[in-house]
């Protein structure tokens, strides 16, 4: 089996626990407003890979991923499910820890079963939640939250180890309302092991302008840490009092 890969990171430090090789798969549906990737969104195109040749890349510097493994990213991997399934089932055979950073976009609660065979052999996903109210989470994706928020629940209730990652950006998401919002819907979840609140950035910018495109925030000044820790707090805050109340 061949996937459309974008490219290949070798010692990845951030997506994931320990060092990790980085997998950026190409395709996704969303149109994040602030994407540093939009070289990934199209499918079926970039380097044609198999199975093997991506664990060749692994087997190159094994020893330094024993406290790691292997991350598929993008683009939205779940865009080629198959592949990324098959992938991570041969990983989890071989004792690789899997990660899967994704959005969660692609989900149906009413059709599980193709979540069901990945979630066997993934040992930890990434779920990108971009914004917690319906209406903003579509002004700045281009898609709906809906299931995305239901993916979320159906890791709860799996039990699937999740990192949560959400981007502030000023005038879009950095707002307490929704950031204590964020927080009392992840407070609800039982899985959750880390957040991993990401200040808004503009190095991605150059992208567009290589690519002719506009980027739709220009303008916006990126977000200080001291401010992307003052969010985080917020929705800490969120979370307390979710799981104050459900007690
Ligand atoms: S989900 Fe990721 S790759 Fe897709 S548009 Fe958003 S930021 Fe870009």
């Amino acid at each position: 089996m061949e996937g459309y890969v974008h490219s290949i990171e070798s010692c990845g430090t951030v997506d994931g626990p320990g060092l990790r090789l980085v997998v950026f798969l190409q395709g996704c549906p969303m149109r994040c407003k602030y994407c540093h990737n939009p070289d990934t969104w199209e499918l079926n195109t970039g380097r044609k890979m198999t199975i093997e040749q991506i664990l060749q890349e692994y087997s190159k510097k094994a020893s330094f991923y024993v406290n790691g493994g292997i991350t598929l990213t993008g683009g939205e991997p779940l865009m080629q499910m198959e592949f990324v399934t098959e992938l991570f089932k041969v990983c989890h055979d071989k004792g690789i820890h899997t990660c899967l950073d994704t959005s969660g976009v692609t989900f149906t609660p009413e059709n599980t079963a193709r979540f069901d065979e990945l979630m066997k052999y993934t040992s930890l996903v990434m779920l990108d939640i971009k914004h917690i109210n319906p209406v903003e989470h579509f002004e700045l994706t281009q898609q709906k939250n809906d299931n995305i928020l239901a993916f979320a629940r159906y890791l709860s209730d799996k039990d699937i180890p999740v990192w949560i990652r959400h981007v502030v950006v000023p005038g879009i998401t950095q707002n307490d309302k929704y950031l204590y919002e964020l927080g009392e819907f992840i407070g609800t979840l039982k899985n959750v092991k880390a957040l991993d609140v990401l200040p808004y950035h503009v190095l991605g910018v150059n992208k567009y302008e290589s690519m002719n495109m506009d980027y739709p925030l220009k303008g916006v000044e990126p977000l200080s840490k001291d401010d992307a820790i003052k969010a985080r707090n917020v929705i800490i805050q969120g979370i307390k009092a979710a799981r104050k109340k459900s007690k």
